[in-house]
């Protein structure tokens, strides 16, 4: 064996022996409640695929049509090859639906929070991040080179501190910009960030806010518009960004805000203008699963969702302050090995829910994340609770308590 191979198989086994390897699935079925792997169905708690859009005949119509009209592949850059009218009209029905003025897509979610916080701060700036923002937005703040400084998750006080720190930086360099990152719902304990109070310390320091609503475009507010534009905070958070492959069950990320932003953004985000351009057919779906988020199809699909949701807290013996509306649902197993086993056995009974690891979350903080859609019916979460009763796996506490 060559000294390469040699170092990657000492990697993985370190991995094997931590519980922390990770290995890919075979699925062959469209995503939904139910999926085959290995020709056996499962029942799914494992996709963010919330209202269910992943396999819906509208969006594959919308999708098959821009083929037939646009071809597959966009060729190149939107700077470069011309850029394609799917993109423009998703663009436009975007921004109007985040009540921003502009927006613009990005191929994924990852590749926005690259480009975009990039764009906006360097090494000569300040990047403020709560303790459990995706990794996007941390592989970001590293790449940008800025000083990170990361505060409590949800700790007002301690975001405020280092605003005041950043401030007293600020006034020795005029050049020091300072930018606040976090989500409006959290991606591995569903629960919420603060917007309104965070808005107020941003605007009382002078600092800009960029909030990830990756798991609450399409669920949260009037017609399902995200938690920045149901707090009436539209105008006044500087970016909003987030993902289409989530709610909106396709793919792809966005980032909204004023023209200027968007302007700004196109000349200046590198995942933006040295990335071939998505699929225009992405967006052509994207589009068609944007007019079901907002039409009254949306709305009982996310009446159906938190009803859902609701069942699912009581299976786990969560508890949280009604109504609870959180379709993402831990059930903290700490021990990594310990998450493997319980994911392991509910595997075995035609259950499926990933044990989420480090890095993904901290050490000792492995847990199943169990998340719910619309497409899940009463009975499916019957067959969940009586599985979780024969493995013995409820009810210890949840990771974040009540929010
Ligand atoms: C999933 C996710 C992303 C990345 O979006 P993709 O489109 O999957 O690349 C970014 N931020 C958060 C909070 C996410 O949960």
């Amino acid at each position: 064996m060559t000294a390469f191979e040699d170092f990657l198989q000492t990697e993985l086994l370190a991995l094997d022996d931590q519980n922390l390897r990770r290995s890919l699935r075979l699925v062959d079925s469209p995503q939904g409640a139910r999926i085959r792997i290995d020709g056996r169905q499962f029942l799914n708690f494992s996709s963010n695929d919330y209202l269910g859009l992943a396999n819906d005949p509208r969006l594959k119509a919308a999708a098959i049509e821009a083929i037939e009209k646009y071809g597959v592949g966009a060729g190149a850059s939107r700077l470069i090859s011309g850029s394609l009218s799917p993109h423009h009209e998703l663009e436009k029905v975007l921004a109007a639906f985040k009540k921003a003025e502009a927006a613009l897509v990005f191929s994924t979610g990852y590749a926005t929070a690259i480009g975009t916080i990039c764009a906006l701060i360097g090494k000569d700036g300040i990047i403020i991040v709560d303790k459990l923002v995706h990794a996007s937005i941390v592989d970001a703040a590293r790449l940008s080179g800025a000083k990170m400084r990361v505060f409590g998750h949800n700790d007002l006080d301690e975001l405020e501190d280092i605003l005041k720190w950043a401030r007293r930086r600020r006034t020795s360099r005029a050049d020091c910009k300072v930018l606040i990152v976090t989500e409006s719902v959290f991606s591995m304990d569903g629960d919420f960030a603060p917007l309104a109070e965070i808005t107020e310390l941003k605007e009382k320091y002078g600092a800009w806010l960029m909030v990830d609503e990756a798991h609450a475009t399409g669920l949260y507010g009037s017609r399902g518009a995200g938690r920045v534009t149901e707090a009436g905070l539209a105008n006044r958070v500087e970016i909003q960004m987030g993902t289409l492959g989530k709610a909106f069950g396709a793919a792809g990320g966005y980032v909204c805000g004023s023209r200027s932003l968007i302007e700004y953004f196109m000349n200046r985000a590198r995942s933006f203008i040295f990335s071939t351009a998505p699929m225009p057919a992405t967006s052509a779906a994207t589009m068609a699963a944007l007019e079901l988020i907002q039409s009254g199809d949306g709305d009982a699909r996310r009446a159906g969702l938190w009803a859902r949701a609701e069942e699912l807290t009581r299976i786990l013996g969560l508890e949280f302050r009604p109504p609870a509306r959180k379709a993402i649902l831990p059930l903290m197993a700490g021990d990594e090995a310990a998450a493997l086993d319980q994911a392991r056995s509910l595997f075995d009974r035609g259950i499926f829910v990933p044990a989420i690891r480090y890095p993904s979350v901290a050490r000792g903080q492995a847990r199943l994340r169990f998340t719910v859609t619309s497409a899940h019916s009463q009975s499916d979460l019957k067959i969940l609770a009586s599985t979780l009763q024969k493995t013995g796996h409820t009810a210890p506490q949840a990771a974040t308590g009540p929010s």
